[in-house]
């Protein structure tokens, strides 16, 4: 950091040289920029990131991201909700939803299963997962974890456990390609994906 740089200056542009994708050079362009903006467009972002803190949650049903204690597609009475996805990320509710072919509601594990990385089912909303459907009237259960070996990993433990439930799981086709993950997949494979959605053996 130069010593040329007040220092309210120099930490917002150690903030923001600590976003994903944001090299020092650009990190110096944009701290500029707030410097140099009006003060409203400059507060304006401030309180956005706060609010953005402050006030999204998780929904208390699926564990989506929510301002309100149930979001919106739980909320929704044209959703079926005896069909419930089963994701690793809101972002991938997201690039599901694009496609505009989702009637169904959806349920936000919070990652995938990955011991040597310290994460565990207990880490996951998998109990609540189950609990669910175990107390709603679920008719299917549709794995969209990532097509990796940690996201099949983690539908495999998961519909041995629905398997006692005794609620019909499907996944996604395996349009998609190995290795990928949901959230950088077109619009087209992931539609051909939910479309031709596979009995889970
Ligand atoms: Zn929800």
């Amino acid at each position: 950091m130069s010593g040329a740089y007040t220092e309210s200056l120099n930490r917002l542009i150690e903030e923001f040289g600590k976003l994903p994708g944001i090299g020092a050079k650009t990190a110096e362009r944009l701290a500029f920029h707030v410097l140099k903006a009006q003060p409203d467009e400059a507060m304006g972002l401030a309180r956005a990131i706060t609010d953005v803190k402050n006030n999204i949650k998780r929904c208390e049903i699926c564990y989506n991201y929510s301002e309100q204690a149930t979001c919106q597609i739980c909320s929704d009475s044209r959703r079926d909700k005896s069909l419930i996805c089963v994701v690793e990320q809101p972002k991938d509710v997201i690039s599901l939803e694009k496609t505009g072919a989702c009637k169904w509601v959806y349920h936000v594990l919070g990652g995938h299963i990955a011991p040597l990385e310290g994460i565990e089912p207990g880490d996951l909303t998998i109990d609540q997962l189950v609990e669910r459907v175990r107390a709603a009237d679920v008719r299917e259960v549709i794995m969209a974890t990532n097509p990796n070996m940690a996201g099949d990993g983690t539908t495999l433990y998961i519909s041995s456990l629905l398997r006692n439930v005794g609620v019909r799981i499907t996944r996604l086709a395996r349009g998609l390609p190995t290795g990928s993950s949901i959230e950088y997949a077109s619009g087209k494979i992931l539609t051909d994906a939910i479309m031709g959605r596979q009995e889970l053996e």
